[in-house]
């Protein structure tokens, strides 16, 4: 019998037209509009060329291809209309896992961005009066909140005869790093501790920012040890503020020394100029009971007299992207005054997001906040529900085991914080731990998991209990 040439395989090949007039097609032509059919048959017949030029399509090879072709192209077209950016398990047990979108939200955050977003609200508009009003007040009432409440509940008097504490909200804390050196010492000098000059995630470098804002950096001490006396010896009439740096993602420990809180607050004073800390992760309440310590809380600092605090939204204060400014009110007058914050301003779907957390807070409601009810599980209500997910996975090609292991904090907040927890370990009798962990991830939704010394580790500390089932779905697809 005669090989059929390639040329009578193309012309097997219907044209692009044929096949979207195609009956099958139509129903797909409804509902994801004709554009999208016509670019998804254009691939899938190219890829029928490319098998065919490349002679890995026969005769029968192109029918069977074509008798598929109406599902082929519906999948493509699926495919091309489907979103990027998709919901994962996250299952590694880093808790702001900044790939993975750091803190999750709560739902009164989701129902509160719902609520003010699909219709208009009161953005910047003051019902009372009928007037336009500011965007900030909506959740600068609640810090007010918060930070009264705590200073009376830690039995410390409101800072008598002192400028007010007003809160505002920009794009995330990197925003907020520049937006206070540029406001407060543009053409200045910033002094920093050689300790502190961080990196954090990459972009985010304190000289750097420190260049973009317009302030000249002014290093004192050394990497391990900077002395008050550095920093006294340092301010000239220059100088336009003192800037402390929180080391959130790294360590320094041995032969060290920093001054403390107060005595920089108080050098600030004498010298009139004021005192900055960028903390990073903001927590809002004390954590230890967390089993997470270390982390100056943003009360702290305001307590001792730093002039203003900035910190992220979404590290441990557990809210949407943002970066927060709290301190003293003329200050921060002097931030919005300045056309940069116009700029780096949040829109209301954070405001909604980040109010609905500082409700939470109010309300003394931790748990309502994903990544807080996450700090606070303990391994063996970890352990139970590995163990219960153990059970239900005996397969003959996957094996699951439970083992003791330890979480993560992440995103740049509290490097040394560890908390117990039990691990789910899987390791299959064909695949590689890598390959286990890909095809993880090309589960829908997609599993992500830890490889860790030939384990595939999985920490249900960050997985939802909603989603153990998906787990174990996940599990008897790969084994079975
Ligand atoms: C995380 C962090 C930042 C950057 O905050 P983003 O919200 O990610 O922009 C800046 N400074 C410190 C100390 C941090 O920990």
């Amino acid at each position: 019998m005669k090989a059929i040439s390639k040329a009578d395989l193309y012309r097997r090949l219907p044209s692009v037209d044929e096949l979207v007039r195609h009956g099958q097609l139509s129903r797909l032509v409804s509902s994801e509009g004709q554009t999208a059919v016509t670019d998804a048959v254009r691939v899938v017949l190219g890829r029928l060329r490319e098998e065919i030029a490349a002679g890995r399509l026969e005769a029968d090879g192109v029918d069977l291809a074509l008798s598929g072709l109406a599902q082929a192209v519906e999948r493509e077209a699926r495919q091309a209309l489907s979103y990027s950016l998709r919901s994962v398990i996250n299952a590694t047990g880093v808790i702001l896992h900044t790939n993975l979108g750091r803190a999750a939200l709560s739902a009164a955050a989701l129902d509160h961005i719902r609520e003010v977003s699909s219709a208009y609200s009161n953005l910047e508009f003051d019902i009372a009066t009928g007037e336009r009003g500011k965007r900030d007040v909506h959740v600068d009432r609640l810090f007010g909140k918060l930070f009264a409440d705590l200073n009376v509940g830690a039995g410390v008097p409101a800072r008598a005869n002192e400028p007010s504490i007003s809160t505002i909200v920009v794009n995330n804390n990197a925003a907020a790093v520049l937006l206070t050196l540029n406001t407060l010492a543009e053409g200045g000098e910033a002094i920093v501790s050689r300790g502190e000059l961080v990196e954090i995630g990459g972009s985010f470098r304190i000289p750097d920012v420190m260049s973009k804002s317009h302030a000249v950096l002014r290093e004192v001490g050394t990497t391990n040890r900077t002395r008050l006396a550095d920093y006294e010896n340092a301010v000239t009439e220059k100088t336009r503020l003192l800037l402390r740096v929180h080391r959130s993602n790294f360590q320094i420990t041995g032969f060290t020394e920093e001054p403390r809180l107060d005595d920089l607050v108080e050098l600030a004073r004498k010298r009139n100029i004021p005192l900055i800390e960028d903390l990073g992760s903001g927590a809002l309440i004390d954590l230890r009971s967390f089993g997470v310590s270390g982390e100056p809380g943003v009360l702290d600092s305001l307590r001792a007299g730093v002039d203003i605090v900035t910190y992220s939204g979404d590290k441990l204060l557990g809210g949407p992207q943002a970066g927060i400014l709290s301190g003293r009110s003329d200050l921060i007058a002097r931030m919005r005054a300045n056309s940069l914050f116009r700029a780096l301003r949040v829109d209301k779907l954070t405001y909604a997001a980040l109010e609905a957390t500082l409700m939470a807070y109010v309300k003394g409601d931790h748990d309502a906040i994903p990544a807080l009810r996450m700090m606070r599980l303990s391994a063996e209500e970890i352990g139970a529900r590995a163990e219960r997910i153990a059970e239900r996975v005996q397969l003959s090609k996957l094996s699951v085991e439970v083992m003791d292991g330890e979480s993560v904090i992440g995103g740049g907040a509290a490097p040394s914080a560890v908390l117990a927890t039990r691990l789910l370990a899987i390791s299959h009798k064909d695949l590689s731990t890598d390959e286990v962990a890909a095809r993880l991830r090309g589960s829908d939704p997609p599993i992500v998991a830890r490889v860790e010394e030939g384990h595939v580790l999985l920490d249900l500390r960050t997985v939802f209990p909603e989603q153990d089932e998906a787990l174990v779905k996940a599990f008897q697809v790969l084994g079975g």
